[in-house]
């Protein structure tokens, strides 16, 4: 792990098993981290949070230091990209885009340090002077799931570290291996000793010390909704902020003008991507029905020669489930989506061929016929299974999309550009894509609505997650104090 500058073991000295979901053998070992050495990196963090070292630089020193960081990571970013498909499954052409494109939030948010002000107010009363300070919070906790490890504590550090504040990072335990790999890059961009810190280990052991511990200041949580209410309620007994990006049951909605190739080009991309293991992924297809049948068919003929594989092979289009227990889950959803009668066009269970490694694939499975409140159209898989279902009118299209406890993002495939914008204005969703699907930009504000979570990170509004504001009043006039019984 990495607490105070230091490369540590857990104090237990106990190791967990990573896994590599391609052959289903452990690949990694990656230190069980525990209370007390959680405590011992808030503390390193606290400790530095509080140091000259941190606290003594400017804004525009630290803006250079992210800068330096961004440079690190670019040059190993393929090598980070291929630890992480080895950890997590996921496809090494995604990985390798999502690394190299990853430093511009170091360099986003580098960019941006030297530029949150602070306010002067034309105050109303007579011999003050006011204004404010923009001030970091402290010490942030940062918990982040498997499915895009670097990526997801990125969004988290960079403005973090940019508005001054010092970093606990817990990685998820089924994808720690590339948040080490990091490790070292930290003090060679010049950060001092415990300004991030790396605790790995279960999310049981590790989790409700790192929220309820006092000297955390705020919990920046990513992953689904029954974990991200535990933070939440462990958080609310603590009085800590917390930002929460949570799970999604997204809808890629196909009108009968759009274009019919990209749309199904972006459904396949929005549900098979990454096989399905995204937040934004796009599990629910709502097909206008007079091209539903010619949606369906087309689909088919691109997602039923999908090819499965290797996750590092460069032409491999769907990779393996990550762990075991979510390959279990995917099953189970499958296997409630017959039982409540929707009807399975694709794939439907396991996928048990010799070019598969020992790993846990899943068939990119499609089911048409489905019912807005079936459970796979209400509840989120994350794998590789799409729920088709028709509509009638644009009212009904609406209805349907935002008929869910989410509200993460959408998809809107339409020629129409009033269309575009009047749906653009009515989804419930953080994320509204036009012709497209799973594009995201430091420049952008990325959350939820409704159970997806609340806060937002990326884009010029988000660094105001990790200030807070100070009111600072001077007594300009020099009079004598009046009545100081009576409130100024
Ligand atoms: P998860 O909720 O199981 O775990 C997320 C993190 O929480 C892990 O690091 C885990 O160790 C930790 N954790 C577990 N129990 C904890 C506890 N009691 N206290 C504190 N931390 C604890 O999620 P997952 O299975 O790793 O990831 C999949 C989920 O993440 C999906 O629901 C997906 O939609 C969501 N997700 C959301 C976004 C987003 O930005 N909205 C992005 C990616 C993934």
């Amino acid at each position: 792990m990495l607490i105070g500058g230091e490369r540590v073991a857990a104090a237990s000295s106990q190791w967990l098993e990573s896994l590599n979901p391609y052959t289903g053998n452990p690949w990694a070992l990656i230190p069980r981290g525990a209370a007390a050495d959680v405590d011992r990196a808030v503390i390193a963090a606290h400790t530095a949070f509080r140091g000259r070292e941190w606290r003594g630089l400017t804004a525009t020193a630290r803006g250079k230091i992210l800068h330096k960081l961004a440079d690190l990571i670019a040059a190993r970013a393929d090598e980070l990209a291929a630890i992480e498909t080895t950890d997590n499954g996921k496809l090494i052409l995604e990985m390798r885009a999502q690394l190299r494109y990853l430093p511009e939030w170091f360099r986003y948010y580098g960019g941006l340090a030297d530029k949150v002000e602070g306010r002067v107010i034309p105050i109303d009363r007579p011999g003050h002077f006011n204004f404010t300070l923009e001030e970091p919070l402290g010490v942030i906790a940062a918990i982040v799931p498997w499915n895009s490890p670097l990526m997801l504590a990125a969004w988290k550090m960079a403005p973090a570290l940019a508005a001054g504040n010092t970093f606990v990072w817990k990685p998820s335990e089924h994808s720690s291996v590339s948040a080490l790999a990091m490790a070292p890059l930290f003090a060679e961009a010049g950060l001092p000793p415990g300004v991030v810190n790396i605790v790995t280990g279960l999310g049981s052991e590790t989790g409700e010390t790192l929220v309820g511990h006092p000297n955390v200041a705020k919990i920046c949580f990513t992953g689904g909704d029954a974990t991200g209410a535990l933070v939440y309620q462990t958080a609310a007994k603590h009085i800590k902020p917390v930002t929460m990006e949570l799970g999604g049951k997204s809808a890629n909605i196909v009108f009968a003008d759009a274009k019919l190739d990209n749309a199904v080009k972006g459904v396949v991309s929005g549900i098979f991507a990454a096989t399905g293991q995204t937040c934004v992924a796009g599990s629910r297809a709502l097909i206008h029905r007079s091209i539903h049948d010619e949606f369906v068919e087309r689909f088919l003929k691109i997602a039923s020669v999908a090819r499965m594989g290797n996750p590092l092979e460069e032409t491999t289009q769907v990779g393996p489930i990550t762990t075991q227990s979510q390959y279990q889950k995917v099953l189970s959803y499958i296997d409630i989506a017959k039982q409540q009668g929707a009807k399975c066009v694709l794939g439907g269970g396991p996928a048990q061929r010799p070019e598969l490694g020992g790993g846990w694939f899943v068939e990119p499975t499609v089911f048409t016929g489905v019912k807005p409140d079936m459970r796979i159209a209400q509840e989120e898989v994350f794998g590789p299974v799409l729920s088709v279902i028709p509509f009638d009118s644009d009212e009904e299209a609406l209805a349907i999309a935002n008929g869910t406890i989410y509200g993460l993002a959408a998809g809107v495939w339409t020629a129409d550009i009033g269309r575009a914008l009047k749906m653009a204005h009515t989804l419930e969703a953080g994320t509204v894509w036009v012709n497209t699907y799973r594009v995201s930009s430091p420049l952008s504000p990325f959350g939820g609505y409704k159970r997806s979570g609340f806060g937002r990170e990326s884009g010029l509004l988000s660094i105001r997650e990790f200030v807070q504001e100070k009111s600072v009043w001077i007594e300009t006039s020099g009079a004598d104090v009046p009545n100081p019984f009576i409130i100024r």
